[in-house]
């Protein structure tokens, strides 16, 4: 169900990992007119809303660092602008007949005030709705492998705040009352009076030697564990340097962690890694290895610049019909091609013809044994000869991507070089047939020199051109520590290599997608340490992760 209008939804986004959104986050994100948000909401939170959404910062700061703003600055959540002027814009919004949502980090009644917010709506006559978000306390410990109850060691958990409002004169903490308390505590904003809090506890009764533990940017990139005593805890945290947001928890279940930790325990956990895709393709790699524990820097050293204008492809998709195979490289020429066909009013019945040619899949240089494709990849009776357009794709990513414009590609070769896709359209006849080859205007030559080899009339277009990227200086810098820089095209190395020059990461372990973007990466100079056996992104994240692992 869609966000309603004159309504204001207090959501709660989670504790930072995007990932561990709510369905209903989504949904309403993507469908509201308006957007109130803290800064602690997973990074990408707001990728989904509408273009034509207002979204309204309405600034948190780390709540254990004092705004400069003193007294008013902040408040016990951090928020920077009042909770008042909040409550007095959201009622507003709602009243214009917006839908409204108020987006928190974690959960908005945990120490969120989302509380405060609903009295103050329900006040205004305003309706609202509360979605729950996964609270900071469960999922940091839960990401640091410390399960809050635990069946032999803690049958209770209490949320505390480590940090009241500052407004109030006298705290509110019954700290007897927590040493006594038969269970684990979970402290929010305890960073900057921990030292304190402990002391407190301990004077209260709480066994110093109890063991305790600081999740910093827990579910975060960069998520850090300190275990000690209460005793010793604000010691380590001080040491290491541990600063907002960060939840402490108190109890026998923080020994849970040597068994439970699993965070550090993934693939890549602790490796900084380097994506040079174009921005637009990057996100499947990325989240990848984000998922495998990397810590990703996205550095996209070429843009995908589209040239459907050129006289080349409007006469290409013109004449679309004519053609009797038309052969795919990329996912982008894919995407590309069907972008243009809708600009002239066409769609994918252009391929479409009486009958439907058997697929020829497997064959391909290296192939061999394997290349056991129904119908034969060998045996060139298998395509008949009618009026249907044979679709080639280079590789299972450009076949994908065909799949999702509703067209099954009818070759696609195991292995994703050019000379792959040579072999497997051995088996169609070619001669004196119209063949359309759709790629980037820098490609190589082997796939056109060969079929006109064969008597094929072959128009090359080229849909797109890679450009170079300017390296945002951000990126740059946090690439100098990488371990790994991935290729996943010649462009790719050529451009990033000439754009960094002698900031190039040069203790970074270069993993390459195949033997024509390693021959590209020896060419500017840089050892190619991995070179994937697949030639496709699966390849190379296998690769990488061989690697690592005998690192
Ligand atoms: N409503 C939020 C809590 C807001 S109070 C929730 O339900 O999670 C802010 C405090 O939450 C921070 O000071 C910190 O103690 C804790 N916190 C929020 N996000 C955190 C994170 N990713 N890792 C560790 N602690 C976090």
């Amino acid at each position: 169900m869609t966000a309603r209008p004159g309504v204001v939804y207090l959501v709660g986004a989670g504790p930072g990992d995007p990932g561990l959104m709510t369905a209903r986050s989504l949904e309403l994100i993507a469908s509201a007119d308006a957007i109130f948000h803290d800064r602690l909401i997973p990074p990408g939170a707001l990728a989904g809303a509408r273009s034509d959404a207002e979204l309204i910062y309405v600034g948190k700061a780390p709540p254990d660092v004092p705004s400069p703003g003193g007294r008013h600055g902040y408040s016990s959540d951090g928020t920077s602008v009042s909770q008042g002027q909040i409550n007095g814009r959201l009622v507003e919004a709602a009243r214009a007949g917006k839908s409204v949502v108020r987006l928190k980090g974690g959960d908005p009644f945990v120490f969120g005030r989302g509380g405060e917010e609903g009295e103050a709506l329900r006040e205004a006559g305003v309706e609202f709705e509360v979605v729950p978000g996964v609270t900071a306390g469960v999922a940091a410990s839960a990401y640091a492998g410390i399960p809050v109850t635990h069946r032999d060691d803690a049958s209770a958990v209490a949320f505390v705040t480590g940090h009241e409002d500052p407004e109030k004169a006298e705290t509110a903490l019954d700290w007897e009352a927590l040493a006594r308390f038969p269970g684990t505590l979970v402290f929010y904003m305890g960073v900057k009076r921990l030292g304190d809090n402990a002391a407190a506890l301990i004077e209260a009764g709480r066994n110093r030697d109890e063991p305790a533990a600081a999740v910093e940017r827990g579910t975060r990139e960069g998520q850090r564990t300190v275990v000690a005593t209460l005793g010793t805890l604000a010691a380590a945290v001080e040491r290491e340097s541990i600063g907002a947001p960060a939840l402490i928890v108190v109890g026998e279940v923080v020994e849970r962690r040597e068994a439970l930790a699993w965070l550090e325990r993934r693939p890549l956990h602790g490796r900084r890694v380097v994506v040079t895709r174009a921005r637009a393709q990057a996100s499947g790699l990325a989240a990848t290895l984000r998922d495998l524990g990397a810590e990703v820097v996205e550095l996209p050293a070429i843009r995908i610049e589209p040239r459907l204008e050129s006289e080349d492809a409007r006469r290409a998709i013109e004449g679309i019909g004519e053609y009797a195979l038309i052969c795919l490289t990329s996912p982008n020429g894919v995407h590309l091609l069907f972008d243009a066909l809708r600009d002239a009013g066409l769609d994918a019945r252009v391929f479409g013809g009486t009958s439907k040619p058997q697929r020829v899949r497997g064959g391909g240089a290296g192939a061999g044994a394997e290349a056991e494709a129904q119908g034969g990849a060998g045996d060139p009776a298998a395509v008949p000869d009618d009026a249907v357009t044979i679709v080639a794709a280079i590789g299972p990513g450009t076949a994908k991507a065909l799949a999702e414009h509703g067209i099954a590609a009818d070759i696609v070769p195991e292995r994703f070089v050019a000379e792959a896709l040579v072999e497997a359209l051995a088996s169609v006849e070619v001669q004196g047939r119209k063949v359309l080859i759709a790629r980037a205007a820098e490609a190589r030559d082997v796939l056109p020199d060969s079929l006109r080899e064969r008597g094929a009339e072959v128009d090359v277009v080229a849909l797109y051109e890679t450009v170079r990227e300017d390296p945002d200086a951000m990126a740059v810098e946090a690439a100098q520590t990488a371990d790994y820089v991935t290729f996943t095209s010649s462009s790719t190395v050529r451009n990033l290599s000439e754009a960094l020059g002698d900031r190039f990461p040069s203790a970074a372990r270069i993993v390459s997608i195949g033997p024509v973007t390693s021959e590209a990466a020896r060419d500017a100079g840089l050892e190619v340490d991995v070179e994937a056996a697949r030639h496709d992104i699966d390849g190379l994240i296998k690769a990488l992760l061989a690697d690592a692992a005998a690192k």
